[in-house]
C-alpha cells in the first residue's frame, strides 16, 4: 500500500488474492438498501458509499458483501496479497460474477 489509498473509487476497483487463493475485489458502491457491515457489525445506511467485496472463488463460484469503506481497509485489504487497482469499469459485479461461472466450468476436475 503505497501509490493508492485503500479504497476503491469511481475509476478504480482494487484486486487482490487472500489467503485462500480466492480473488477479492472491492468495488465501490452506494448502498440501495440497509446492509450490516460485517467488519464491525454497525449499519451501512441507505444511500451511503460504502465497498462492495466481491469474491471470485479459486474453485469457481462468487460471493459479495457490503463493508464500510473504513473497515475493509483496515480488516480485509492487509490479508491481500498483489492488491493493485483495476478499472472499475472492467471489475463490476456482473463481470465477475460471469468470471467465477467461467472459471468454475474449467477448473472442475
Ligand atoms: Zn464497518
Amino acid at each position: 500500500m503505497n501509490q493508492f489509498e485503500g479504497q476503491p473509487s469511481i475509476r478504480w476497483s482494487l484486486a487482490g488474492i487472500n489467503e485462500e487463493g480466492d480473488e477479492v475485489y472491492l468495488i465501490r458502491g452506494i448502498s440501495r438498501k440497509l446492509y450490516r457491515c460485517p467488519g464491525c457489525h454497525g449499519e451501512i445506511e441507505i444511500g451511503a458509499e460504502h465497498t462492495i467485496v466481491q469474491y471470485v472463488h479459486r474453485l469457481g463460484g462468487t460471493e459479495h458483501h457490503h463493508w464500510h469503506g473504513r473497515c475493509a481497509e483496515e480488516l480485509l485489504v492487509p490479508e491481500l496479497r498483489g492488491l493493485k487497482r483495476v478499472p472499475a469499469g472492467e471489475s463490476s459485479q456482473g463481470k465477475l460474477e460471469a468470471r467465477g461461472r467461467r472459471k468454475s466450468g474449467q477448473r472442475r476436475r
